[in-house]
């Protein structure tokens, strides 16, 4: 029977002859030797780098947007539970409109709820123009509603043909400048 040897695992030349009745293939000094080892340090842990890139999230938000038609509000993002959550969204991009102007979208104007005019402030603002042409705002102090509201009136009154604006000029996204509207004489009946 060949003498066993030690299977030199630190691979110092060791030729220790082993005992056939060793159940080891290294001797007891490379045993010692190889336990002494310290481990090798753990590897110092790097984050993944985040899933959610400036460039998903773009693409993310224009998904939505192609398949609803519009651009999405925060609330309406929460609401269709879609990826990323959108505190993730606001975190990378900086901000919601933020996010919304990376993506070539228009930022969607602050909800506002639409208010309709209560009975009788149209026959206030009647009165009120019959002393004179009135600006939104004449109106709005008149009648102490908002001012969408009396523009909402004024320019029903206008698509009734009862008042007619008169203004300084139009601005160049379209706007009349210093509008004022006033009365159309009536022809008596
Ligand atoms: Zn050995």
């Amino acid at each position: 029977m060949t003498p066993r040897r030690c299977a030199d695992p630190l691979h110092r030349g060791c030729q220790t002859l082993l005992s056939r009745f060793n159940p080891d293939d290294a001797c007891s000094a490379c045993q010692a030797a190889e336990a002494a080892i310290p481990p090798p340090p753990p590897e110092p842990y790097v984050p993944p780098p985040p899933y959610w890139t400036p460039e998903r999230i773009v693409t993310a938000l224009q998904t939505w947007a192609g398949e609803f038609g519009h651009t999405p509000s925060r609330r309406e993002w929460i609401a269709s539970r879609r990826s990323p959550h959108h505190s993730t969204i606001t975190k990378r991009m900086g901000s919601w409109t933020q996010a919304l102007v990376d993506a070539g979208m228009e930022p969607r104007p602050p909800h506002r709820p639409k208010v309709l005019p209560r009975p009788g402030q149209t026959e206030a603002i009647m009165r009120l123009l019959a002393e004179g042409p009135s600006t939104v705002g004449d109106a709005m102090r008149a009648i102490g509603c908002r001012r969408d509201v009396a523009k909402m009136i004024l320019e029903r009154l206008e698509a009734q043909g009862v008042v007619r604006p008169y203004f300084d000029g139009v601005m160049a996204d379209g706007r009349r400048r210093n509008v004022r509207w006033f009365l159309v004489e009536r022809e008596a009946a």
